[in-house]
């Protein structure tokens, strides 16, 4: 591979050759495609690649271009979609077997506002089934691996979408958060993400989670990136009871602004929360390189952030429980003929993976009566609570910073077995959802963890992307944006040279060389 291949560009870098001649949408759509056939037996990102409707839209953009019309703002950029937002004519599966074979009859709003902006869908990524998890494990349709590291996940449950953005097989990918979904995989995978605030980002066409927590956020491999996707796709739609009808700010004109004055609140409690030495030592030379940047440094505390994960697994469940009923065998997805009613809707039900049962299960326990009280009700109120944190911390600063994840990529299978060691990756992630804020995780270094050791290409340590967890006031994702911005910039080059290197070493699968091999003979 070469360092300039048009994919191992961003999004900011092929708007600007493409708006001077120099490449073609059909061109750049071919480069990523290609990058996808030489990695995918590796990485397993995507459910499904829409080859030919990404070839027809990239000749329509270039057209549009000839003719000297504009082509939108993302005029024949690729995107990659999380396979729980619907795109006409394309799968909707949410990693689920029970909408294996479904099709979505129409697009979500986040989907048409990228088609009428030029962008090129170019395929379906990986998921948790029904995005519950934090590792990309809990899908029933595939595995995707970190391409940091083969042998771990990439972070969950918009995993797809972060692996195929750090792999370089699309530039920008649009993901879900309900508790850490597109932020975690971000840090997991050393890329970019963004939970927009509650009501920024319409839902309409997202499969439904826990509703009055899921928002859809973007990825991309910088802060600019991601502001071409928010600029794209934030705003009111009547279609969405929640979104909220206010002003949209250019986020690409914000990231200008400067940084020095802000005020940044580092809580106290995030960091007993089992962070891993490695991550601890990156996110303390963030905050150094963050006080070089002007911003101000203090202390807080945020005494209800510690009960966000139990609050969160009541919430989230009572309320999924209560949307995947529409799963009934009657209007999506499968259905198993039986003769009777009852039997037709518990087998049909059977095709819920483990994880989605145990959620359907605690959720419908804490709505039922006499639970009520003691379980939702009572989460209902912590949640009150940690709001009222967030809002007293944000009178006196602009942003709030921790790590995103308390460690880094974990192995495949390693916590598989454990519900409780999975919900422990979203500890720090919860509380944005909970208190409906927008939270940034940009990568901010490395942690070293053992290689897979031995001789030849086997090495002795393998450095892991950390992600640095900015989140701001309500509405407010410019200066948060802003902020990550000014700091992507201060650690990119060092960032950007590993990530080209990981980048380089993928692909060998496909090349038919072998993994290991004697010394001296690869
Ligand atoms: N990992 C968390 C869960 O399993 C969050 C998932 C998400 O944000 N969709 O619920």
């Amino acid at each position: 591979m070469n360092d300039d291949a048009l994919w191992n560009m961003k999004a900011s870098a092929l708007l600007e050759l493409m708006a001077a001649g120099e490449v073609s949408s059909v061109e750049v759509v071919e480069a990523f495609l290609d990058r996808i056939s030489e990695v995918e037996r590796e990485v397993g990102a995507f459910l499904e690649v829409m080859q030919e409707e990404a070839l027809a839209q990239a000749r329509r953009i270039d057209k549009l271009r000839q003719s000297g019309e504009y082509p939108g703002l993302l005029g024949g950029i690729p995107v990659a979609v999380k396979d729980n937002i619907c795109a006409a004519g394309a799968g909707c599966t949410c990693g689920s077997r029970m909408l294996a074979d479904w099709t979505a009859p129409y697009d979500a709003t986040v989907v048409r506002a990228l088609k009428e902006q030029g962008a090129v869908i170019i395929g379906k990524t990986n998921m948790d089934e029904f995005a519950m998890g934090s590792s990309t494990e809990n899908s029933a349709l595939g595995v995707t691996r970190n391409p940091w590291d083969l042998r771990r996940v990439p972070g969950g449950s918009s995993g797809g979408s972060a692996a195929a953005v750090a792999a370089g097989e699309v530039p920008l990918a649009l993901g879900s958060d309900t508790g850490g979904s597109v932020r975690q995989p971000a840090a997991f995978t050393g890329v970019t993400g963004l939970k927009p605030t509650y009501g920024r980002v319409s839902r309409y066409g997202l499969v439904a989670f826990a509703s009055s927590l899921d928002q859809i956020g973007p990825l991309a491999a910088d802060v600019k990136d991601l502001c071409l996707l928010m600029d794209v796709i934030s705003g009111f739609d009547e279609r969405d009871s929640t979104s909220e009808d206010r002003p949209v700010p250019s986020y690409s004109q914000a990231l200008s602004r400067s940084t020095r004055g802000l005020k940044g609140g580092v809580p106290k409690e995030c960091l007993t929360q089992g962070v891993s030495p490695g991550v601890r030592r990156c996110f303390e030379r963030a905050l150094e390189m963050l006080e070089e940047l002007g911003i101000d440094i203090k202390e807080i505390s945020l005494p209800m952030t510690r009960y966000a994960l139990d609050c969160y697994y009541i919430i989230a469940p009572a309320e999924a429980s209560s949307n995947l009923s529409r799963f009934d065998g009657v209007r999506y997805g499968v259905r198993a003929e039986t003769e009777s009613f009852e039997k037709m809707y518990m087998r049909t039900r059977r095709n819920f993976g483990p994880e989605v049962r145990r959620r359907i299960m605690l959720g419908t326990f804490a709505l039922s009566a006499g639970y009520y009280d003691a379980y939702y009700l009572r989460a209902a109120k912590v949640r009150t609570l940690i709001r009222r944190d967030f809002k007293r911390a944000f009178e006196e600063f602009d942003i709030i910073l921790s790590p995103t994840a308390p460690t880094s990529a974990f192995l495949l299978g390693e916590r598989t077995q454990d519900p409780l060691s999975m919900y422990m990756a979203d500890v720090l992630t919860v509380p944005a959802n909970l208190a409906g804020l927008p939270a940034l995780s940009v990568p901010c270094g490395f942690e070293e963890v053992p290689g897979s050791g031995g001789g030849g290409e086997g090495e002795m340590v393998r450095r892991l992307p950390v992600g640095l967890q900015i989140t701001g006031r309500p509405f407010d994702e410019e200066t948060v944006l802003c902020a990550g911005h000014a700091f992507y910039q201060a650690v990119a080059p060092g960032v950007e040279a590993e990530l080209a290197r990981m980048r380089k070493g993928l692909g060998r699968a496909s090349q038919g060389s072998t993994r290991c091999c004697v010394q001296g003979s690869g």
